[in-house]
């Protein structure tokens, strides 16, 4: 059994065993700020209820949540399970909300983002819409996600060239927060957080849903429909709801 993590000043719930900030988007971009300030390498999680259940099955992914240093609350499963905790929290705080606002802060403050992960060519294509949508936005590089791990320190290595204040990685999970952990002393970007499929739709290869649907929190529904990888991962989605109902810390 991992031992406790001190959580510091953090407001968190705990979500099968797992620490979730409560924070919105707004708090979660102020956090950021602040560690790009500070200069330590930062780890963040985007924590949706499929991640949450795959930690419980994988130590090593386990641990590195347990340690991160803002992990947000990244899909209604995870609000739902903060809400029956008595610990609600507002709004979901997402990978594709936080790469958005992190390039806007960059074009205002000059941060330096690297974007890594995604099929060749992806990363590249977000990078160019994501400079048109943040004139000014300092995107210092960007690389695809498919490398085996063997070559995680020589990927490294070139992204640490760059220096990086905030590092995305876009490899699904765990593998990306694997990478960000076991990469995070040669990088030393100031914050490195995985952000899922996040690059597909900044690139526009797929599209967020329309409102509505996102308004009714359904999001992830029609994301599953339209991509039957994804389908395994709103499978999780029950046993997720399952195993809240059932746990006892
Ligand atoms: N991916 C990658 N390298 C790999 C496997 C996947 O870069 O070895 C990319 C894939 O192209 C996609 C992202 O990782 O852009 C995973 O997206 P998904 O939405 O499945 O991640 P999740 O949010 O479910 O963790």
């Amino acid at each position: 059994m991992e031992t406790a993590v001190d959580l510091g000043t953090r407001d968190c719930v705990e979500i099968l065993g797992f620490p979730v900030d409560r924070v919105g988007v707004g708090e979660a971009m102020e956090r950021i700020a602040r560690f790009v300030r500070e200069g330590e390498p930062r780890v963040v999680v985007t924590a949706d209820a499929a991640g949450l259940v795959l930690a419980q099955e994988d130590p090593e992914f386990a641990s590195i949540v347990r340690q991160a240093d803002l992990v947000t609350p990244d899909s209604v499963g995870v609000l739902w399970a903060a809400r029956r905790a008595g610990k609600p929290i507002g709004q979901r705080v997402s990978g594709v909300d936080l790469v958005d606002l992190v390039c806007q802060r960059s074009s205002e403050e000059g941060w330096r983002v690297f974007l890594l992960g995604s099929a060749p060519g992806v990363a590249e294509m977000a990078a160019e819409r994501l400079r048109l949508r943040h004139p000014g936005c300092n995107i210092v590089g960007s690389r695809h996600g498919y490398f085996p791990a063997e070559s995680d320190e020589v990927v490294a290595r070139e992204i640490a060239e760059t220096r990086p204040d905030v590092l995305f990685v876009a490899m699904g999970m765990p593998r990306q927060e694997k990478f960000i952990w076991a990469t995070r002393s040669i990088i030393r970007a100031k914050v490195a957080m995985g952000v899922g499929g996040s690059l597909d739709v900044h690139s526009g290869r797929v599209r967020r849903a329309p409102r509505w649907v996102q308004r009714l929190c359904l999001e992830w529904l029609w994301r599953s429909l339209l991509n039957p990888k994804k389908l395994s991962k709103a499978r999780q989605l029950p046993v997720f709801l399952w195993r809240v109902l059932r746990y006892r810390p």
